[in-house]
């Protein structure tokens, strides 16, 4: 019905029935919940369809033996954005506690002040010159023209910080946690970074302390309960809107509605949001070949996470360390117990690990008490732990974890999202809309969603039954 025709029917139809359409969201992580919840409050119809069990996606925790854990890799709350970061802490309540960042990236055998870029006094000598050096030599020839405008990852690092920074952490790390070439990315991750205050690179090569990344300076964390704990006070908001172990496997349009099925059950909704990961749900519409093809094309990388815990009250002070080193398997590892000590038992301390792999390669089939050893070992081998200690351990596999922006991503998505928008199903969320979402990112998306569609479920909606 066209604006024009429900402004007729509302003027012209003396007796005509309220009618808000009903929502259907496919998948109950963060976003679904997040836009179940504030729809609901907005008095509409709304119901959420989630494949497993628990709710959360990757903002899960396991809870065991007295050890929490976010198993879909370390999870802070911190935002630029005043009311996304309003919304988490709100819902938190008194479940929360303010952390300040303490992370270093281990170069070699020494702990670099994160971001790198910040902490070039750490370096030897000789590195902390080669990087700033190269800074300003590549700085002088920007102002002179001399630097081409970067056309992929691998490009924008060396004309933003120069050789050295570029090739001591940069490049390592990057490849290392994307598992994909730098020189086949795009922009599109970077282009929110702002370039590195000339002044801030000079200060922290003189060992002049500066910070940088400031918005996640301090952060916040769940006092108990993992990340889980802000999935849960959305969840509980909404528990009689949520089918869980729901997973949707057929769509269709029928009669102007859309039928969403599981194979046993079906629902009927007059609006789709969908938040799971978009491969997953063009493979449950029937669509043209261009847009399978399309979707074949993205690129994601998964995760491996293994949690562990120590018979220690305290490993060390960080919150988390880099390690870009090729021959250490994990890139990241955070200390869960040094964001809240009520994560770990008392006297015993934790640590999580991060891998990232590509689904079928060497490392994603490693078996997952190989993946435990060789972290404990190299961590072991690195000083970070003593491995007679660990008193836990435990491994999860998350399929999608980052998008990759490769060189045919906006491409690939512009054909995906023009074909979505002509059928109608929306598309919120980090692996539906395929973006590099953090929660807060994840919200906001959600909050604008519902600026542009007020008209869906505000008391000034009509349609005419
Ligand atoms: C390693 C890592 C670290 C991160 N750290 C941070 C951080 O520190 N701070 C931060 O702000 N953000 C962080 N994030 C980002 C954050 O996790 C995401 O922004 C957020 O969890 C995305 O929520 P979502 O609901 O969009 O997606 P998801 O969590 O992926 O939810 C999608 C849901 O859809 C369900 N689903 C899938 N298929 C189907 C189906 N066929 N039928 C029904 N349901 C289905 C899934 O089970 C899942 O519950 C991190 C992400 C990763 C991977």
């Amino acid at each position: 019905m066209s604006d024009g025709q429900k402004r007729r029917d509302v003027n012209s139809i003396s007796i005509c029935s309220y009618k808000k359409p009903s929502f259907g969201i496919l998948g109950a992580g963060l976003t679904g919940l997040t836009l179940g919840y504030l729809l609901a409050q907005r008095g509409a119809s709304v119901e959420l369809l989630e494949k497993e069990h628990e709710c959360g996606g990757l903002m899960r925790s396991l809870k065991e033996q007295g050890f929490t854990f976010d198993y879909g890799g370390s999870h802070i709350i911190f935002s630029k954005d005043k009311e996304a970061l309003d919304m988490m802490t709100c819902l938190l309540g008194e479940n929360k506690i303010k952390n300040r960042r303490n992370t270093k990236v281990l170069y070699k055998d020494r702990y670099v002040k994160y971001p790198f870029e910040n902490g070039l006094s750490d370096l030897p000598r000789d590195e902390n010159f080669e990087c700033l050096y190269s800074f300003i030599q590549n700085l002088i020839a920007k102002e002179k023209g001399e630097v081409s405008s970067p056309r992929n990852l691998r490009d924008w690092f060396y004309c933003t910080f120069g050789k050295g920074i570029a090739e001591k952490y940069l490049l390592p790390y990057n490849e290392k946690i994307w598992k994909h070439p730098t020189e086949r990315m795009s922009l599109e991750w970077v282009e929110r970074i702002p370039n590195p205050p000339v002044q801030d690179i000079i200060r922290s090569s003189l060992g002049i302390g500066t910070e940088g990344y400031t918005h996640q300076l301090v952060f916040y964390y769940p006092r108990t309960g993992g990340i889980q704990s802000l999935i849960e006070a959305l969840q509980e908001r909404i528990e009689d809107r949520i089918l869980r172990g729901f997973e949707v496997r057929a769509i269709r349009k029928e009669n102007g509605r859309w039928v969403v099925s599981d194979g046993l059950k079906e629902r009927v909704y007059d609006r789709v949001v969908s938040t799971i990961p978009i491969p997953e749900l063009v493979a449950v519409l029937d669509t043209p070949k261009e847009i399978k093809d399309a979707v074949s094309r993205l690129k994601y990388n998964s995760l491996i996470t293994v949690m562990i815990g120590l018979g220690r009250p305290k490993v060390c002070d960080l919150t988390w360390l880099y390690i870009p080193a090729r021959d250490v398997l994990t890139h990241r590892v955070s200390f869960p117990s040094n964001y809240s000590p009520y994560v770990a038992p008392e006297g015993k301390s934790s640590i999580l690990a991060e891998i990232t792999c590509n689904i079928g390669d060497e490392i994603w089939r490693m078996g997952n008490e190989a993946v435990i050893e060789r972290v404990v070992d190299d961590l072991h081998r690195l000083s970070i732990i003593n491995k007679e200690e660990v008193c836990f351990s435990a491994v999860r596999r998350l399929k999608y974890a980052y998008v990759i922006s490769d060189l045919e991503y906006q491409e690939n998505m512009r054909v995906i999202k023009d074909y979505m928008q002509e059928i109608g199903i929306d598309l919120l969320g980090r692996f539906s809309e395929f973006k590099y979402l953090n929660m807060d990112g994840c919200i906001r998306n959600v909050l604008n969603y519902l600026a542009r569609n007020s008209n869906l479920y505000q008391e000034s909606t009509y349609g005419c039954i």
